[in-house]
């Protein structure tokens, strides 16, 4: 007869193996994203389709199951008998993993991953033509696979929270509603006293600045964000992306836009804070179903704060400009800080949500969660989404989308069956201003350490309070224990407004 402890311990050993074969799989995809031949691509799906089975058969395998069994983990009570924080959250999250592999049919399973990447085909082709009709009776089935997604996962209240806990545990519809409806009007409010103030210039932002240029000064921020390239690496390709290998093999990708340095530089920056993340997660911890970031929400969290809260204040303005200066005077040499600062926090509301600024990035976020819910909830038809979307679009940022393709066919999530992720962006910018409040307390004078380039103060800081506790503590708890209350949207509204009534010269 073993003990808990014993029964524990095969457990994360457990975790451990499937780890080795699911950093495996990693590999491939990153290899397939970055330096991969074209023709590789057949033989390399079938190896990551044989991999993915694998690791779907040990995660839902009977040794798991009397495992956990053994440990007294139910439905009703699924941390078990055990004792100990750690203890419990692991039992938790693995009972948890467990239910999702299983829950679903195989049927079910091969024939939705078959329409769904029919669907992405036809996403691709709808966007491409700027035709929505092509993407509607997929788009469809998207949404019934949604509603039957949430009925095998089960859920209490709103199917919708089934499908938020995928990327968001434990977050509900009805608390994601109380955020985002005062936080929407807020928003929307601030954007429309940015847009008749007067206007910030800046000439400078779509000046040519050599690639060479533009990666020594991303590494140089790596560097000194306490990124080291002998755990990770900086490489190029279409669409950013961090990726974990192992423990200490975390990488990230940019790209690059020689007239845009601004999106190719903070995008670097918005990586490097994924992959500090996951690198900071406790050793103890790592390679088990803890040792990851808790939710997608806390991880944007960390990525935003790097971006926004450090990248694009004025103290982190005041380290990068020298540097700029130097590297390329031709465009640099006669600007100010202030300019800079201002320049780079430049308001305009646009169309598109990867391409959208601090202020109204939350609320290209919102639009998608309104429709989203209207359509699982059946409020809202497929046919009629595009138009929605205008309307929606009108009403939160005052702007209407020229075409479907500017609109309602931007983003990849839908055509790949993701209902319920986008809410996680927008989360992340709340953890983040409140995780920044806190911050502020306990290092008085953070601005002055980043403006002399010293910033490991506050990766130390994250690290500390935030990355090593991984996925041991449930998001909303985590915001409960850094800051002492609940998650709360008025720290985002309050930072924004703070910082760019200043910036516009806006009445208080
Ligand atoms: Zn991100």
């Amino acid at each position: 007869m073993k003990t808990n402890n014993e029964k524990i311990n095969l457990l994360m050993e457990h975790q451990r193996e499937t780890a080795l074969l699911r950093s495996s799989l990693s590999l491939l995809h990153w290899d397939q994203e970055t330096y991969m031949p074209p023709k590789a691509l057949e033989w390399r799906a079938q190896q990551i389709s044989q991999l993915s089975g694998l690791i779907h058969d040990r995660e839902a395998s009977t040794q798991v199951a009397e495992l956990l069994d053994g440990l007294g983990c139910t439905k009703k009570n699924p941390q078990g008998q055990v004792e100990g924080d750690l203890e419990k959250a692991l039992l938790k999250q693995s009972f948890k993993g467990y239910h999702q592999a299983n829950c679903f049919p195989r049927e079910y399973v091969m024939e939705k991953s078959a329409t769904l990447s029919q669907s992405h085909a036809a996403w691709a082709e709808a966007r491409e033509k700027d035709d929505f009709s092509i993407f509607k009776p997929w788009l469809e089935k998207v949404m019934d696979y949604a509603k039957q997604d949430a009925e095998y996962l089960g859920y209490e209240e709103h199917p919708y929270d089934a499908l938020l806990d995928l990327y968001e545990p434990e977050m509900t519809t009805k608390e994601l509603k109380s955020l985002f409806d005062p936080l929407g009007k807020e928003l929307a409010e601030l954007v429309n006293q940015i847009s008749q103030a007067e206007q910030v210039p800046g000439d400078f932002l779509t000046k040519a600045i050599p690639v060479k240029q533009q990666e020594a000064i991303g590494l140089r921020v790596l560097k000194d964000m306490g990124y080291s390239m002998d755990v990770g690496r900086l490489d190029v390709t279409a669409h950013p992306f961090t990726i974990e290998l192992g423990p200490k093999d975390v990488r990230i990708t940019t790209a690059y836009k020689e007239n845009l340095f601004e999106t190719s530089l903070y995008g670097t920056i918005h990586e490097g804070g994924h992959a500090l993340y996951e690198l900071g997660v406790d050793p103890e911890i790592q390679g088990t179903i803890l040792g990851t970031g808790v939710s997608l929400g806390i991880h944007e969290s960390q990525s935003r704060y790097w971006e926004n809260l450090i990248g694009r204040s004025r103290s982190f303005g005041q380290y990068l400009l020298p540097q700029f200066k130097k590297l390329v005077p031709e465009v640099f040499s006669g600007l100010d800080d202030e300019a800079f600062y201002k320049g780079i926090n430049r308001v305009s509301p646009g169309f598109i949500r990867i391409e959208s600024d601090e202020v109204c990035y939350s609320l290209h976020v919102i639009l998608r969660f309104n429709l989203e819910l209207a359509l699982l909830e059946g409020r809202l038809a497929v046919a009629d989404l595009p138009d929605a979307w205008r309307e929606e679009s009108k009403k939160l940022l005052g702007v209407v989308p020229p075409s479907d393709k500017e609109g309602v066919l931007q983003d990849i999530h839908w055509s790949g069956g993701s209902v319920g992720y986008f809410p996680t962006y927008a989360l992340g910018n709340l953890y983040g201003a409140q995780f920044l409040r806190t911050m502020e307390q306990d290092i008085p004078d953070w601005q002055d350490q980043v403006s002399q380039g010293k910033l490991l103060g506050v990766k130390d800081w994250l690290q500390k309070n935030i990355h090593c506790h991984g996925a041991a503590i449930p998001a909303g708890e985590l915001v409960r224990e850094v800051t002492g209350q609940a998650l709360n949207g008025q720290y985002f509204v309050d930072y924004l407004k703070n910082k760019y009534n200043q910036i516009y010269r806006l009445e208080p």
